[in-house]
């Protein structure tokens, strides 16, 4: 242990339980770390870390803390671009460690390691280690425009509506039945093909209200006139649709959705509005209430990339949520990932436990697909069953879906009720 040169210069502890937290700094001096610092929970130490002296070599982070937990402090210094590698401690499950240090990982956070407390000499030796081998990752950045859009192009397609809805079947888990489509944004474009959504809708977004709001709005608009196309031909399908978080703080989205829906002859509960999660610690009073009355008239209301936002139970509880969509970080591979698993299986049981719709994004294997069956999730999305396509492509998908049924199809399942699925007249 002592011929672990050259120790690392300065460590800080942040722990409420002032024993732990003595317990850990004395292993750092016996190791020869000089610069011991210690904060009783996460706003502490965020004050220490933005208070303008050096940045700490090495954190120790509690789980459990009053005031601002250890999940909060991460997210906080992901904000504030604090990039410190730490290793997550906790007296928890195990379980609850590592799907915490997965979750770090996947959002490219420096984490080093997740461990179940009492830390050991050895633990903090190898964390050493670990911390001296490590090379700071870029801190995750919204996605570059990779490519040369104009913003007066992009103005001029949303102007004339050139922006459409391309649909990915969301199919039931157990029988292997279509249940309902996401409308995906896509842009045709003269130059670039079929541009995908990440490269503009945030363009859209920086542009203001005005833009995003005509994007969205129109994408509602066309989607739900299909759906009532669909609905007309006998296939009755949920319809899901992305709503960017700018738009949630102008109150009159209630009525614009409401008059769409009478324009197409829908009604509400066939259309399940999606959040994305990451957006939710942000969303303002005026948000709440916008989001409350969308759910009171009856529209589906969907906590979309689940897992990437740190949300704890009470801000999830805080919206009248219907439905829960899994990222796909969590889900892809799931099978082969012992924390993706652990992750995956506690955000269902929370999901069912607070009585929403589970949805699994972003299935591409079977394995994944039997894993989730197992698990009790209600709805897969993914490449596995179907890419988002026009919307003249479902008939024929369709077709050929019926034919993977009973591959697609949860063991126990009978042979019955397998063609209650709509047909396309
Ligand atoms: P999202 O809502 O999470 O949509 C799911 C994304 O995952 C889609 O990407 C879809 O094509 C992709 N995907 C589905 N299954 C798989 C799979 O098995 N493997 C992999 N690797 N990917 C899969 P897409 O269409 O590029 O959309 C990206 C994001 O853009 C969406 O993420 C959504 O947040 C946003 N978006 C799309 N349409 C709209 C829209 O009309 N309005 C707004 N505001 N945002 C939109
Ligand atoms: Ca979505
Ligand atoms: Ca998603």
């Amino acid at each position: 242990v002592t011929d672990l040169a050259p120790p690392i210069e300065s460590i800080l502890v942040v722990d409420d339980s002032t024993v732990q937290r003595h317990f850990t700094l004395g292993l750092a001096r016996e190791l020869g770390i000089a610069d011991l610092r210690e904060a009783v929970d996460g706003a502490d130490a965020l004050r220490l870390l933005r208070g303008g002296a050096t940045l700490p070599a090495l954190m120790i982070i509690d789980l459990e803390m009053p005031a601002m937990d250890g999940i909060e402090l991460i997210q906080k210094m992901r904000e504030h671009q604090l990039c410190v590698p730490f290793v997550v401690a906790s007296s928890r499950e195990g379980s609850l460690v590592s799907a915490v240090e997965e979750m770090a990982r996947v959002l490219g956070l420096p984490v080093l390691a997740g461990v179940r407390k009492p830390l050991t000499k050895e633990l903090l030796v190898s964390a050493f280690a670990a911390c001296r081998n490590f090379e700071a990752p870029s801190l995750p950045v919204p996605p570059k425009d990779s490519l040369p859009l104009e913003d007066e192009e992009l103005s001029d397609a949303i102007a004339r509506h050139a922006i459409v809805p391309h649909y990915q079947p969301k199919v039931d888990l157990r029988t292997g039945l279509l249940r309902g489509v996401e409308a995906l944004a896509r842009w045709p474009h003269p130059k670039h093909g079929f541009v995908p959504p990440d490269q503009f809708i945030s363009v859209a977004e920086r542009q203001g209200h005005g833009a995003i709001h005509a994007v969205t709005l129109n994408i509602v608009d066309q989607a739900m006139a299909q759906a009532a196309r669909w609905n007309a031909r006998g296939l009755r399908l949920s319809l899901a649709v992305n709503l960017s978080p700018l738009l949630l703080d102008a109150p009159d989205l209630v009525e614009e959705l409401c008059s769409l829906l009478e324009t197409h002859q829908l009604t509400a509960d066939q259309v399940v509005l999606e959040i994305t999660e990451s957006s939710l610690p942000r969303v303002p009073g005026v948000a709440l209430g916008v989001l409350a009355r969308l759910r009171m008239k009856g529209f589906g209301l969907a906590i979309d990339d689940y897992g990437t936002g740190f949300s704890s139970m009470q801000q999830l509880s805080r919206v009248p949520f219907t439905e829960l969509k899994i990222d796909r970080s969590f889900v892809h591979h799931a099978h082969c990932h012992e924390n993706r698993r652990v992750i995956l299986e506690s955000a269902l049981e929370m999901a069912h436990r607070l009585k929403l719709v589970t949805v699994a994004e972003g299935v591409e294997t079977i394995e994944d697909w039997r894993l989730l069956q197992q698990f009790g999730c209600d709805i897969g999305q993914g490449y596995l069953v179907a890419k988002p396509m026009p919307a003249a492509a479902l008939p024929s998908w369709l077709k050929g879906h019926r034919k993977r049924l009973t591959e697609l199809r949860a063991c126990t399942q009978q042979t019955t009720a397998l063609n209650i699925d709509g047909e396309i007249a």
